[in-house]
């Protein structure tokens, strides 16, 4: 980020993030690439270094880092690293499942499941997208039945769940309210609920996705037959599942527009590098004026993303941060990641198509980031809803 946006005290913190990607994500990140899957050692490192559940309370054992800026400095340096997929799956687990239950977590439930978000012993997903409903919500068919004992019983499937193979449980959202699940529901018809892995042999990760680019993090189906949830791991109010997402989402997509710049800001930086080395027609290719004239364009793009990220950044550490400001900031952050990338893999010729350079990879990354957790067409929907 740009000069006077971070204290000296998140510089310490950038301190032992670095050392950290360095001792215990760069020598492994190959090996998870070619496992489409991280280990668990990832997890538990992060863990041991206070990298997991920043915003936990003291209370809870947590450092209570809620100001967002620590969360960038993980962005950054893990973009810094070129292992987007890490950062991935960190953002899914800590900005997508822990609000859920910081937010609407009995007290029971945040003391039982606090001190697992945060020794990594359970990694979460969150699973909320179907085959057949992803921008549409309401059009979700997993069902969770009440039993006699008080109890769920929950029946459906889940795709495109990051984390998915080698979590230990999500946060699901299921229709609550006995609908036929072939008409979209209420706004009251869904509830969430935390759902456990372990002991529970209806809940079947399907086939791993080939997804095509940050392949170290595994994504894929969930299948849920006849899992039994006791009444203590749903969050919150029965039906108020689809408000929850909705108050969980603008953290969800003020992480993908940190990402997003994060990851303009070090592609930039490699293609500064790049050009000034690359020789043709005996002149290296930072000389010429269209690359120039390229670079101040994505310098300039590159600021604006990152003061707009910004002030999205102090709006949600005021507390104040609404949907349509987040939504805002990832549709821009988001879409300018993609052209921004785009014109560096250019400036990189023949090797930015080169899977061995890091542009290329984070070309394939960021190409998610404009239909994750809300598409650019559902954000501009939002966004002009408000405008009238
Ligand atoms: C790699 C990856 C990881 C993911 N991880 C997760 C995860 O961990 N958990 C999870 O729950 N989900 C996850 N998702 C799902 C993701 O959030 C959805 O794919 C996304 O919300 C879009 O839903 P969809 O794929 O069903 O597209 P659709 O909703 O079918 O949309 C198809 C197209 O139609 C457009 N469209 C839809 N409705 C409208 C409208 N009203 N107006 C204008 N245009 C519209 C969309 O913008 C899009 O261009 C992941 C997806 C991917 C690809």
């Amino acid at each position: 980020m740009y000069t006077g946006f971070y204290e000296e005290i998140h510089e310490e913190f950038r301190e032992v993030v670095r050392e950290f990607v360095a001792r215990e994500v760069t020598p492994h990140y190959q090996a998870w690439e070619s496992a489409h899957m991280m280990d668990r050692s990832l997890w538990l490192a992060a863990a041991e270094n206070g990298l997991l559940g920043l915003a936990v309370d003291e209370e809870h054992g947590g450092m209570g880092l809620g100001d967002y800026r620590f969360r960038m400095i993980l962005d950054e340096e893990l973009a810094r690293a070129d292992a987007l997929a890490v950062s991935l799956a960190l953002h899914l687990h800590d900005d997508w499942v822990l609000p859920a239950l910081l937010k609407f977590g009995s007290a029971e439930q945040q003391a039982a499941w606090l001190p697992r978000f945060m020794d990594g012993s359970f990694v979460s997903s969150v699973a909320f997208t179907e085959p057949g409903a992803g921008s549409d919500l309401r059009a979700v068919r997993t069902k969770a039945v009440k039993n006699d004992d008080g109890g769920w019983t929950l029946d459906g499937q889940k795709t495109f769940i990051g984390n998915g193979i080698s979590g230990d449980g999500a946060l699901v959202l299921a229709r609550t309210d006995g609908s036929d699940v072939r008409q979209r529901g209420s706004e009251s018809s869904f509830s969430l609920f935390l759902v456990e892995k372990r002991d529970n042999p209806g809940y079947q990760p399907g086939r791993q996705l080939e997804k095509m680019g940050l392949k170290a993090s595994d994504t894929a189906e969930l299948f849920f037959a006849g899992v039994q949830i006791p009444h203590a791991n749903l969050i919150g109010e029965q039906g108020r599942g689809l408000d929850y997402a909705k108050a969980i989402l603008p953290q969800g997509r003020l992480g993908i527009a940190t990402s997003a710049a994060a990851i303009t800001a070090e592609v930039l930086r490699q293609t500064l590098s790049y050009v000034g080395q690359r020789q043709t027609f005996g002149h290296s290719v930072s000389e010429y004026q269209n690359t120039r004239f390229q670079l101040a364009e994505l310098q300039v793009g590159l600021e604006a993303t990152q003061r707009y990220v910004a002030a999205t950044v102090d709006a949600f550490n005021a507390g104040e941060l609404d949907l349509v400001t987040a939504s805002k900031a990832k549709l821009f952050a988001s879409e300018r990641a993609k052209a921004s990338v785009d014109a560096c893999l250019q400036l990189h010729g023949g090797y930015g198509y080169i899977l061995d350079y890091p542009v290329a990879q984070a070309y394939l990354a960021v190409r998610l980031l404009t239909i994750f957790g809300g598409t650019s067409e559902i954000l501009k929907e939002t966004i002009a809803a408000e405008l009238g």
